[in-house]
């Protein structure tokens, strides 16, 4: 299962830290996988992460 940045479309490495938007599994993270597919997860590499929340920021 390969990730890319969804804001700048960089691929994630597999070591990399990644932050994913997404709702919490009913069923803890046992099927984490299954869960981050059905719920179409966004990924956002450690850069972006800080974008997407300045962007939060300014619209409050
Ligand atoms: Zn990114």
């Amino acid at each position: 299962m390969k990730f890319t940045c969804t804001n700048c479309g960089k691929p994630l490495k597999t070591t990399e830290q990644a932050y994913f938007c997404m709702p919490v599994p009913p069923r803890g993270f046992t099927e984490l996988q299954a869960w981050l597919k059905l719920n179409n997860a966004k990924p956002y590499c450690l850069n972006c992460l800080q974008i997407v929340q300045s962007r939060k920021n300014n619209t409050n």
